[in-house]
């Protein structure tokens, strides 16, 4: 199969990420001669476990964490479920679970099922955003009571970049003796993090949104915090997931890791000028667009910008005949063209919320393709205004 990756002007990356070619070289060997599975007793399979012990080394490194407290899983989506069922399963007694209104759907969709999954019934309290997307601290706090087993709280928001302030909420959970969990998928590798100075018990990453393949992940477990198991099988990842290890993946993801935190500085400040100069030239050019979204609680490689009175999908598809890739906040869901759960919590008016695209860069982002989006955006809202009826130039 042939995509033409070459041609494509790739702005979509909190969908998902080009895999490093410096990861596919250290995965090779694992997916050819390394075949030995890393339980076995022989030294053939040992010299894979020990790579997949090192990969374990530069995950915890990149995170501030120890080595012990990493477990490797098949995705993002499992560590969220993981993380918010072992902690229900480790106080039985609490039915109460404190999340947001703009959760990833690993997170959302599972808090909407808990009551399935569990066997139990349970109250779910999801804090409102401001339109800015960022939340108030007073109501998180007003929301943690005695029968709060776990709060889940994303880092950073994959669609508006958004990030919260996970370590006051952390410390704000742990005083009260509650769990916190959080989906740091978009966070880790773009912002600096420490958990060994946190009170996060809980810390979701997925291999794909880092330059690493897709069908990894990793869950940070801290420390002395209670952990039940949600594969049960083999001892693999020290019995708290069973199954053998998807070793090529993981090793890749190690390097994914180590490669984040050697780009963490000056390449996070290259992606964020480009990102500014992509919002301000796109703001600037169009009439009627807006920013969704604090400007500066912000991952460096998002912008979501909301073009009034056209539909997202329709300025996707006119973007894809230049070969630029993004997203749209609105989601053709059973045949309706509904707008995002987040915007929707946010605030933002229907005629925005249908209109936004989010425009997430790389480290493989250059200049030359900011500039070449900005030259076709503005006729190419211009063209699907005249055809909108809710379209009046004043
Ligand atoms: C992509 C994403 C996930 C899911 O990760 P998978 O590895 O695709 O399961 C979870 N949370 C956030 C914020 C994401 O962006």
């Amino acid at each position: 199969m042939n995509c033409d990756a070459e041609k494509v002007i790739y702005m979509d990356n909190n969908a998902t990420t080009r895999v490093a070619p410096e990861v596919v070289d250290v995965m090779m060997p694992f997916l050819t001669e390394c075949y030995g599975n890393p339980s076995s007793m022989h030294n053939f399979g040992g010299q894979v476990g020990g790579a997949v012990e090192k990969a374990r080394a530069q995950v915890a490194e990149l995170i501030g964490a120890d080595p012990t407290e990493i477990t490797f899983t098949s995705c993002g989506t499992e560590s969220d479920s993981t993380a918010i069922i072992s902690a229900l399963q480790a106080f039985p007694e609490k039915r109460h679970v404190v999340t947001t209104r703009v959760e990833h759907p690993a997170v959302k969709h599972l808090c909407e099922n808990l009551d399935r999954l569990t066997g139990h019934k349970h109250r779910v309290t999801r804090l409102q955003v401001d339109s800015d997307g960022t939340l108030d601290l007073a109501k998180y706090e007003e929301a943690l009571t005695e029968d709060t087993a776990i709060v889940s709280v994303m880092w950073a928001n994959n669609e508006t970049g958004v990030i919260f302030p996970v370590e006051k909420m952390a410390a704000m959970a742990k005083e009260r003796g509650i769990l916190f969990h959080t989906d740091a998928v978009q966070a880790v590798g773009k912002i600096p993090i420490t958990l060994s100075e946190l009170d996060v018990d809980f810390l979701s990453i997925s291999g794909h949104k880092l330059h690493a393949p897709k069908g990894v992940g990793v869950l940070y477990v801290k420390r002395g915090t209670p952990f039940v198991p949600f594969l049960s099988g083999g001892h693999q990842e020290n019995g708290r997931r069973g199954g053998t290890e998807n070793v090529a993946s993981i090793v890749g993801l190690g390097r994914a890791c180590a490669l984040a935190q050697e780009m963490m500085g000056e390449e996070n400040t290259r992606v964020r000028v480009l990102r500014d100069r992509l919002e301000e030239g796109l703001l600037k050019s169009i009439p009627k667009s807006m920013l969704n979204g604090h400007k500066t609680d912000r991952l460096p490689n998002t912008t979501n910008v909301s073009f009034e009175f056209v539909e997202g999908e329709a300025i996707l598809l006119h973007m894809n005949r230049y070969n630029i890739c993004a997203s749209s906040g609105s989601a053709c869901t059973s045949g309706s063209l509904e707008p995002s759960h987040v915007l929707r919590a946010m605030g933002v008016p229907f005629t925005a919320a249908h209109g936004s695209i989010r425009f997430s860069l790389s480290v493989y982002n250059v200049e030359e393709e900011v500039d070449f989006v900005l030259k076709k955006m503005p006729p190419i809202i211009a063209e699907l205004r005249e055809l909108s009826p809710f379209w009046k130039e004043d």
